[in-house]
């Protein structure tokens, strides 16, 4: 009765400098945390049987699967905007691919299970807390609708790691559509490799983006549509309140997936500069900044794809100046469409941005909760008497009476009736988030009593975010003065 992954693996095939073949380093006692039982279901693995002994040991890289052909990908990439030629996958392991339910290619990854060739003073190892964090903000991120890489499985593996203190290891088993990155680009490119550039291409469009091998200039149509695909992926960011904390080139999945869960974390009041990350400290990546720097990754993608373009070089960097052009009116399509959404907005008229603008400009200045101040705005827009319950959440309540003056005139104008606006509202304007003073509680928990429980809650709370759950509305709230988290760290 073994585990069975029908494992396929189109990445290992590409050329042998792609990657380093390389196992997992098998861990002491692996004991399984939490499986998630749907994505197994999903990706066509059997739940009960990757719950037995044998299944939390594939999980923690102490056995390895039938079928595996593990790999470390080799990848380079901008960290904070400084070029490193050499990274790759430094404590991950890929085991290879599935076809899930939908019949998309997914890789499964272990993350944290020993060092590889290209572990640099690393030691290919994982904390507790880190793969908790990232468990619980991609299956958050994934229950609000926006791509993402997943996680399958949290096994501790029963071996302490060495960070500041010693912390309980971990290994997180991470499901994406893929793990290339622009920085896998950045890796042949800056090698001159012109052949490597071509042949992640087409491996790339052919698993990513496979309108394109039908056009005239397929690399030009795959630059086309990352770009588009990171656009409408920032705009879901911002209208979430989510920030990525590390938009390093090897951390921008060329699928439009969002990838690396480090120290990212959700805004509690909104406030555009607002920066968790410890080691950001020119706030290179802040809230408002994340489209910007997603502009200047995709740069980064496209001077790679130069060769690809033209052998002439003037004409391929026109050419791609002219895609990269398209970047910020897809962004801002997207970002103010999904405004118009979260103000209920069935029509669009010009005075939208102004009106979307001036709200969240009135939240700045009076330090309101960005997800709650939308979540009730959804109840308000059907009944004036749910103002009372928005008004609290600004310094100055009078700011907010201002602004609800002009969007009750607003909603005048809609055809759409009200019950129908107060649903759709609902529907883009989540009630839970992770917030994290609940994510450092929950980490807290489990670190340091090996207490589990709450971790679970917050996962069941998170999975339905757009549902009220009476029983767990405390969840919803913001935190306490003294519960503010004001940094988080990468973990690594
Ligand atoms: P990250 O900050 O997780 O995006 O990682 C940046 C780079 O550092 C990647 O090449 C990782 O594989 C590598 N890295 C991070 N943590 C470790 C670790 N504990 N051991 C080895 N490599 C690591
Ligand atoms: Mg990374």
């Amino acid at each position: 009765m073994t585990v069975h992954f029908p494992f396929e693996h189109t990445y290992a095939a590409l050329p042998a400098n792609f990657f380093a073949r390389v196992a997992p380093t098998p861990v002491a006692s692996p004991r399984l945390i939490k499986l998630n039982r749907p994505l197994a279901v999903h990706l066509g693995l059997d739940p009960d049987r990757l719950s037995t002994p044998e299944g939390a040991e594939i999980l923690a890289g102490k056995r390895l699967p039938d079928g595996a052909d593990p790999i470390a990908m080799a990848y380079a990439g901008h960290q904070f905007g400084h070029f490193v030629p050499q990274l790759g996958d430094g404590r991950a392991i890929l085991l290879g691919e599935v076809i899930d339910a939908d019949g998309v290619r997914r890789d499964i990854q272990l993350k944290g299970s020993g060092p590889t060739p290209f572990s640099r003073r690393g030691d290919g190892r994982a904390a507790l807390g880190p793969v908790l964090r990232e468990y619980i903000v991609s299956e958050a991120m994934a229950a609000l609708g926006i791509p993402t890489t997943r996680s399958l499985a949290a096994v501790t593996t029963g071996e302490s790691v060495v960070r500041e203190t010693l912390l309980p290891g971990a290994v997180l088993t991470r499901v994406a559509s893929s793990h290339i990155r622009v920085g896998t680009f950045q890796f042949f490119a800056a090698r001159g490799d012109t052949e490597g550039v071509r042949r992640l291409a087409d491996h790339v469009i052919v698993r990513h983006y496979p309108l394109a091998a039908g056009t005239d200039r397929p690399y030009h149509a795959l630059l086309d549509g990352v770009i588009a695909r990171q656009a409408e992926l920032v705009a879901r960011w911002l209208l979430v309140g989510f920030i990525h904390g590390v938009m390093n080139t090897d951390n921008t999945a060329i699928s439009g997936e969002t990838i690396d869960y480090g120290p990212c974390a959700f805004m509690d009041a909104y406030n555009p500069a607002t920066v968790f990350s410890s080691i950001d400290e020119q706030g290179r990546y802040a809230y408002a900044n994340q489209p910007r720097i997603a502009l200047w990754n995709l740069t980064r993608l496209a001077e790679c794809l130069l060769p690809l373009f033209s052998d002439q070089q003037d004409e391929a960097i026109s050419e791609a100046q002219s895609a990269l052009a398209g970047f910020a009116e897809k962004f801002d399509t997207a970002y103010q469409a999904g405004l118009r959404k979260k103000l209920g907005l069935f029509t669009a008229e010009d005075g939208d941005r102004a009106l979307a603008q001036d709200l969240l400009e009135a939240m700045a200045k009076n330090q309101a909760d960005f997800t709650l101040t939308f979540r009730r705005l959804s109840d308000a827009a059907l009944d004036t008497a749910d103002d009372r319950s928005i008004r609290p959440l600004f310094a100055d309540p009078a700011a907010y009476d201002e602004w609800a003056v002009r969007f009750r005139e607003r909603i005048g104008r809609e055809t759409q009736d009200t019950a129908m606006r107060q649903a759709a509202m609902r529907s883009v304007n989540p009630a839970f988030i992770p917030r994290n003073h609940r994510v450092e509680a929950v980490i807290e928990a489990a670190v340091n009593r090996d207490d589990f429980a709450p971790f679970e809650e917050l996962l069941a709370v998170l999975s339905k975010p757009f549902e009220d759950q009476p029983a767990f509305a405390g969840y919803a709230d913001p935190p306490e003065p003294h519960q503010r988290v004001l940094r988080t760290f990468c973990g690594t």
